[in-house]
């Protein structure tokens, strides 16, 4: 059907190369490239088959990257690099006339700070060129984003009041590992709470609003609200939500490393002079970290990711729990990856299959729930993640 250039070659990377290339049908041609092309080679060796080509790309590089487009000719860029790549690489795709999806949004290398605003403005130059740009299409953002969407086209006549909450009860045995890049992670889960109320965001310290929630199969956990990119899109996409949260698990042992991490300016993303070397502490703190893709091998438990909403359907008040459990270790028997990188990878690749069939293809940048839910959610049951719906249940949330 069609070809594709994935970029990026880590955990997330992987899993996307290991199920676009069990779809040969779908995904005629593929195209792994990232700044490291010996991880390609593994990757692709480990697939075996002659089903990926390998390149190097330095995606910082406008340039670079038009080069590499241009030559291979894709129908779509998958971008499964950093979220730091976001804007070279839709700007490259704009340059040769190819569509583009990721499962991040762009973030400034300089300053922790994430928000949609700099890829929307991309809107009317996607609509001029007759491209998409699919914004968001990991689990979240992007399943439950997915979810939402589903909910209100099929459960509720209203949604009012949406938190999602992901819970990863894996243990991989170390003492402090991230479980997708250490840099993005450690970013995210440091900075300010933030969640929608009556039409406006509030702002809480981190990790200040907490309690413990009961996902299935696994059981009770603490959970935190912290801020969490799909909010800025759903409550603009659903203007009904009267409010929006998203709540982490985090076990005590791994808030208190983050907690000596940051009081010792190891979360540091300005550059010090060390020896005479310019060295961001964050990236230091990185290279000395387990990487994710290590992390597979010993992984055992699942992840528990879903939306529990309340609205209104047929004038009454109606409660609503959807959601996906991921083994680790079923993941990682299936493509060397642990659940965090498999339920972003998956995603990513039914996105892009739903691209080239034409289901989910219109000019202009789109946030994954302003496509139709339907064909996302069938192909979900039918690789690998399969979803639960619970109705009229305690939802825990006040
Ligand atoms: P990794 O750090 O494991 O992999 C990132 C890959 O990108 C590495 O191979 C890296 O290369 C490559 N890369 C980095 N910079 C460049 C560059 N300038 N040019 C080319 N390649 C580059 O990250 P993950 O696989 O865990 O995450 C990938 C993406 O998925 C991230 O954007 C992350 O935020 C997102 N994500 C989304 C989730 C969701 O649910 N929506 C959940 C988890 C992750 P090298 O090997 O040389 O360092």
């Amino acid at each position: 059907m069609g070809k594709v250039l994935i970029i990026g070659a880590g955990g997330v990377g992987t899993v996307v190369a290991h199920k676009m290339a069990g779809l040969p049908e779908v995904f005629t041609e593929i195209l792994l490239a990232s700044r490291t092309k010996s991880k390609c080679d593994t990757i692709a060796a480990r697939i075996g088959g002659n089903r990926i080509q390998t390149a190097q790309v330095d995606a910082d590089h406008v340039p670079e990257l038009v080069n590499l487009i241009g030559s291979f000719k894709p129908d779509l860029v998958v971008n499964v690099a950093l979220p730091y790549q976001d804007l070279t690489i839709m700007d490259a795709c704009l340059e040769t006339g190819v569509s583009y999806l990721d499962t991040a949004n762009y973030e400034p290398k300089d300053e922790a700070k994430f928000e949609y605003k700099w890829q929307w403005d991309y809107q009317q130059r996607f609509k001029d060129a007759g491209l998409t740009a699919i914004l968001g299409c990991g689990f979240d953002p992007g399943v439950t984003s997915v979810f939402t969407a589903w909910a209100a086209k099929y459960v509720f006549d209203e949604i009012q009041y949406l938190d999602i909450v992901d819970c990863n009860a894996g243990d991989h045995g170390k003492p402090f590992a991230t479980n997708f890049n250490p840099e993005i992670n450690i970013r995210e889960v440091t900075q300010k709470g933030k969640y929608w109320e009556n039409g406006q965001w509030i702002i809480t310290e981190p990790h200040e609003i907490h309690k413990p929630l009961t996902y299935p199969h696994i059981g009770e956990r603490e959970s935190y609200v912290i801020y969490h990119e799909e909010l800025e899109s759903l409550v603009k996409n659903f203007p009904t939500l009267k409010k929006a949260r998203f709540w982490m698990t985090f076990g005590q042992e791994y808030l208190t490393h983050l907690r000596v991490i940051q009081n010792i300016g190891m979360a540091g993303i300005k550059p010090i002079l060390y020896e005479g070397h310019e060295i961001v502490p964050i990236q230091f703190l990185k290279a000395v970290l387990p990487a994710p893709e290590e992390l597979g091998s010993n992984y055992k438990g699942e992840t528990s990711i879903g939306c529990r909403i309340k609205g209104i359907r047929d004038r009454k008040k109606k409660t609503y729990y959807i959601y996906n459990n991921c083994s680790h270790e079923a993941a990682y028997a299936e493509t060397g990856m642990q659940a965090v990188s498999y339920t972003t990878g998956v995603p990513a690749m039914i996105g892009a299959m739903l691209f080239l069939n034409g289901e989910w293809k219109s000019p202009g940048v789109f946030n994954v729930e302003e496509f139709n839910p339907d064909p996302f959610m069938e192909q979900l049951n039918l690789h690998g993640l399969p979803w639960w719906e619970l109705h009229d249940v305690l939802l825990e949330m006040d």
